[in-house]
């Protein structure tokens, strides 16, 4: 099947008019400068467009002329434009432009593929992006938006953004070649999104193949009587994560019930909005040491029965249990805890495993039970993305994973696994290294449900979307 790409990219033409303008075509705008054009466009590579704008604007406030880029050092640079994604690497490149636009090209931004792709940290795609934005030479630059959304309307079917790029030279009608990237940039970062495409409010839903697209869930969800939406989400610290969206992140989601972990606050310390959160109900187990550990939970209904703990001091203390009980089933909201880098807490965190077990195991003979929570550990292979490096490594090793079997063992239902057998789906990524870009992740979130309340599993699914944590929210639709 292929698309009718004139009407698609005349829809889109229309519909991108309000989005947020690709970085590199704004500084093309605003600067009409080849220099500038080429730099940012390096800076833009993997990396965040408000990132790639900010260290964009320290750079050229400090070097706005290939001339004063010379003035600077490799070192300066890296601090200026600290933290785009290999900022190093960039800053070696860039560092080593005036040399060789001095030696080549009169100090000139060059103006063809050939002279571009000899300058240091040019590809195809920088080539490509230059030569449209900056001289308005028709080429197409296929990024990762591109690319994909190219291949998901089945107008292409490639392997590679240069795959694509060749396959788009010959059938895109030239008039569309520079247009193509900012469309499908700015599409692509608002809408069809590569994790969770808003394929639900999207203009072209009508008519969109969707090839390989996983379409967002619980964006306009109506809402059951009988069904309970259920959000776990460590938040890293809820003051942090409020200053960060966490309100409108509610707003979109709009659980039932929200279970927060690693809150890292009293009652008291949280913002008058968060003390008492509009619609909900909020209930608070913050742990004695200051900052540290802690969770919450709001719930639209008010809970019948509230207990904090499970019966041991040496976890009670960290603030880890908050149970609520509902008239069919009680909702535990864990953070488990962290066997930490040097494994020191391992059999601190087993105790709690085996304690916590128990505990729901009790209350399970009474009514449905959901444990849900950051377990800090991914269960098997397919939970991580690199399952081989990380074998020793908090988090993975064998005896956090064999008790992981035992607990599922036991009859309890890792909700998500049992709706979706797909790799790739995590709920956690490292600060470090852009893991969250690379969705190099694990999955450590969880909502586990007791064996007879199986059939009460409707959907679960990992917010991806949401932000405001190193964490996402993960969800279960939970039938009353
Ligand atoms: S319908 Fe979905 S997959 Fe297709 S273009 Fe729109 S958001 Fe992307």
């Amino acid at each position: 099947m292929s698309v009718e790409i004139e009407k698609f990219l005349k829809i889109l033409a229309v519909e991108v008019k309000d989005y947020q303008v690709p970085v590199v075509d704004l500084i093309a705008v605003q600067t009409k400068n080849p220099f500038k054009v080429l730099v940012a466009t390096i800076l833009s590579a993997r990396t965040r467009d408000e990132v790639t704008a900010k260290a964009s604007q320290r750079l050229f406030e400090q070097a706005g002329t290939v001339e004063a880029l010379a003035e600077l050092g490799e070192e300066a640079l890296r601090k200026l434009i600290y933290p785009v994604g290999f900022y190093k690497n960039k800053a070696k490149y860039i560092a080593a432009l005036p040399q060789k636009m001095a030696a080549d090209f009169d100090s000139k931004v060059p103006s063809t593929m050939e002279g571009l792709l000899t300058l240091p940290g040019v590809g195809r795609k920088t080539a490509n992006l230059v030569l449209a934005q900056a001289f308005g030479i028709p080429a197409i630059c296929v990024d990762t938006h591109v690319h994909r959304i190219m291949n998901i309307w089945g107008y292409v079917c490639t392997k590679t953004p240069e795959q694509t790029e060749m396959a788009l030279r010959k059938k895109l009608p030239e008039k569309y070649w520079i247009p193509v990237n900012s469309l499908l940039v700015a599409f692509g970062q608002g809408m069809c999104r590569p994790i969770g495409p808003h394929c639900d409010k999207c203009v072209l839903t009508d008519f969109c193949p969707r090839i390989g697209a996983k379409p967002r869930k619980h964006q306009s969800k109506q809402r059951s009587v009988d069904t309970h939406s259920l959000v776990s989400w460590n938040v890293n610290g809820l003051r942090a994560a409020f200053k960060k969206g966490f309100i409108e992140s509610l707003k979109a989601m709009a659980p039932d019930v929200l279970g927060l972990q690693e809150i890292k606050a009293m009652k008291e310390q949280l913002p008058e909005e968060l003390q008492n959160l509009a619609g909900y109900h909020g209930y608070f187990n913050s742990a004695i040491r200051k900052g540290y550990s802690g969770v919450a939970t709001y719930s639209r209904q008010k809970a019948e029965n509230v207990i904090r703990g499970i019966g041991d001091s040496r976890f009670d203390d960290e603030g880890r249990v908050l149970t609520l009980e509902f008239p069919t089933y009680y909702f535990i909201n864990c953070y488990f805890p962290n066997s930490k880098n040097d494994l020191s807490r391992l059999d601190f965190k087993h105790d709690f495993n085996v304690l916590l077990q128990t505990f729901a195991e009790d209350l399970a003979q009474k009514k449905s039970v959901v444990v849900c929570g950051d377990f800090n550990v991914a269960h098997k292979e397919i939970d991580l993305a690199n399952p081989r490096q990380n074998r020793k490594n908090a988090g993975f090793t064998p005896e956090e994973c064999a008790w992981m079997d035992s607990f599922t063992d036991a009859g309890w239902i890792d909700s998500f696994r049992m709706k979706n057998k797909e790799p790739d789906q995590y709920s956690w990524w490292s600060y470090r290294s852009r893991a969250r870009d690379r969705n190099i992740g694990w999955r450590i979130d969880y909502h586990c449900v007791d064996r007879n309340s199986r059939d009460k599993i409707v959907d679960a699914d990992i917010c991806q979307h949401i932000h405001g944590s190193d964490h996402c929210p993960v969800v279960l639709d939970f039938r009353l």
